[in-house]
């Protein structure tokens, strides 16, 4: 027998034996719910799901792969609660409205989130794409086509007519301009109806809306509200008819007041968040959904004068550094938080970054990543299934080396990837 034939042999032999495992030998364990940290334990993946956690680093049987984390710390797959798999913002964005064809931005969406899920996030949450590429992407995931996170997605965000998500923004006149609900703008309470109702034939999982003016749109005001709490309740009763949640871009008090009012499931960004804001909040049981890094990155971008074009830079002097300090007082004051960054703004595979900007904020490490894990799979209704380590759960686990409880930068060096019974990344 030729030395590949009988390597292909012996390949086939382990894939048939029945007891193949994945034994992760973890220094630490950090489970997504509890507080203490288990150490020298091992978990045991098999057939996609944790079969077992024990004590002590098991000897592997027959066929067995083990992942040698002793050094490292074992975490439940990271959720990034505000992504946009399909698009990467740089200086060239506005000429690429022109120029970027569907295949274009799905060709970009694979690759971007081959690059998510290798930094550690095994589930998403994408709140806006263009042409619906974030279903058909989630489609391609999750039927084993190409590697990603578990996308929960929104196709195209619902804005008003110049709102933050009206994709004509800054066109020439001789362009056609005037979108409508089907693409994702409306005006009133009928455009509204039909804005989710039209979502859901494109088979989305959620509902975005922009509720104030945004920083990278091609619009002056990045803070007024643009919408009606009459069109906010209708977009919200609607998607309750068809178990939709609805998260809400909002970076001014007034916008944010109507979206809560309005009653949505998440206020993204929060930037000019009020007092009386964080009381609605907390009255309502809205997550906030901070998007440190997103702040952080037009702050830096716009130190250039010549990245963002002339409307926009003003925006993200001003929105950049307020959503920090906003964070540490909603955090304070007892704001329910969950973990997005809105990469896209910012290079897709640095999510991780956030981790440090909400341990700058005041947040313990330790709550920052159950608001990246157990949280946010409770809020999607996911956490039978993911977002802790426990017995019956998806082997969806992260490692990075060291304690990240001591050294929070750790999250941004995961080593091990483990998703759909397959080990992405190795130590
Ligand atoms: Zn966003």
């Amino acid at each position: 027998m030729s030395r590949v034939a009988a390597g292909l042999a012996a390949l086939m032999l382990s894939a048939g034996a029945a007891q193949a495992a994945t034994l992760i030998h973890a220094g630490r364990v950090i489970d997504g719910v509890s507080d203490s940290v288990r150490t020298n334990q091992t978990v045991v993946v098999d057939a996609g799901k944790i079969t077992a956690i024990e004590s002590g680093f098991r000897s592997p049987a027959d066929g067995d792969r083990v992942i040698d984390l002793r050094n490292g710390t074992l975490l439940p797959g990271l959720f990034d609660m505000h992504v946009h798999l399909t698009g990467e913002y740089s200086a060239h964005s506005e000429m690429d409205d022109y120029k970027l064809n569907e295949a274009d931005v799905a060709i970009d969406g694979v690759v971007y989130a081959q690059r998510t899920l290798m930094a550690g996030f095994t589930t998403v949450r994408d709140l806006g794409d263009e042409f619906r590429a974030s279903i058909s992407l989630r489609n391609a995931i999750s039927a084993g086509k190409v590697p990603g996170p578990r996308i929960v997605a929104a196709g195209k965000a619902i804005a008003s007519t110049g709102g933050h998500a009206d994709p004509t923004n800054g066109w020439a006149r001789k362009f056609p301009a005037n979108p409508g609900p089907e693409d994702g703008v409306i005006n009133g309470v009928d455009d509204a109806r039909k804005a989710v109702r039209q979502r859901y034939k494109d088979g989305s999982d959620t509902i975005k809306i922009t509720a104030t003016g945004g920083v990278l749109s091609i619009a002056k005001n990045g803070l007024n509200p643009q919408m009606t709490e009459e069109e906010i309740r209708a977009v919200v009763s609607t998607a309750r008819d068809y178990g939709f949640k609805v998260a809400a871009h909002a970076h001014g008090a007034e916008g944010i007041k109507r979206a809560v009012r309005g009653g949505v499931d998440s206020i993204e960004h929060g930037t000019f968040m009020d007092d009386e804001g964080m009381k609605l909040m907390k009255e309502h049981g809205t997550f906030y959904v901070p998007t440190l890094s997103a702040g952080r990155w037009v702050y830096e971008k716009a130190q250039d004068p010549d990245f963002f074009p002339a409307i926009v830079r003003p925006k993200a002097l001003q929105v950049g550094p307020q959503i920090q300090a906003t964070f540490a007082r909603a955090y304070k004051s007892g704001v329910k938080i969950m973990f997005g960054t809105d990469t896209g703004v910012g290079k897709h595979g640095d999510n991780g970054r956030e981790f440090k900007l909400m341990i700058d904020g005041g947040m313990p490490p330790m709550e920052a990543i159950r608001v990246a894990t157990s949280v946010p799979a409770k809020f999607l209704g996911l956490d039978d299934k993911t977002g802790s380590i426990a017995v019956g759960k998806l082997g969806e686990l992260v490692g990075v080396p060291g304690d990240p409880l001591g050294d929070i930068a750790l999250m941004e060096r995961v080593v091990f990837v483990m998703k759909d019974n397959t080990v992405y990344k190795a130590p």
